[in-house]
């Protein structure tokens, strides 16, 4: 089996963890129930780099272990194999928990106004929080300023729209 690298399987490893998530990935899905020795040689990587990845799309469900005795010198090992069914389920995982971030971060957006001293190294401050130090930076002491958000909620609406629009 010749594998792309295009495949989505390897698409994702790659995004979650580079060059290295894509070694393994591909190796995986070149070699089904592959262990992890036969992994870390095939793709030259060291054990425990190999481990630390196969753990992690373990964790994320992406891959599925099984535990096996090692016939030859008796001790159990891990074979491991692709769950290429499980990546769009975990795009889309995804791409909502993105759109639950951003739906809640507008809301906050819309819901407060910020006041800002102008100096990039300072922090913004909610009413609130501008209110209980009379409008004055407690860094640098210049007073505080409403701050206009438009921007900042117009890209959060644009960027809403677009994942929306992708998943219908
Ligand atoms: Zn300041």
């Amino acid at each position: 089996m010749k594998i792309e690298y295009e495949d989505s399987f390897v698409k994702i490893s790659g995004l979650l963890g580079g060059e290295d998530y894509v070694k393994v990935s591909r190796a995986l899905l070149n070699n089904e129930n592959a262990t992890d020795e036969e992994i870390a040689s095939a793709t030259g990587l060291k054990i425990n780099m190999v481990r630390k990845c196969l753990y992690d799309l373990f964790g994320r469900s992406l891959i599925t272990g099984i535990r096996v005795r090692d016939l030859k010198r008796g001790w159990f090992v891990y074979r491991w194999k692709a769950q290429r069914d499980q990546v769009d389920g975990f795009i889309d995982n995804q791409k909502r928990k993105a759109l639950e971030r951003l739906v809640q971060r507008l809301a906050y957006e819309e819901s407060n106004e910020f006041y800002h001293c102008g100096s990039v190294s300072c922090r913004k401050y909610t009413f609130n929080e501008a209110m209980e130090v009379s409008f004055r930076c407690q860094a640098c002491t210049k007073s505080l300023n409403l701050v206009n958000n438009a921007e900042i909620k117009e890209a959060l609406s644009w960027k809403i729209a677009e994942i929306q629009k992708e998943s219908t």
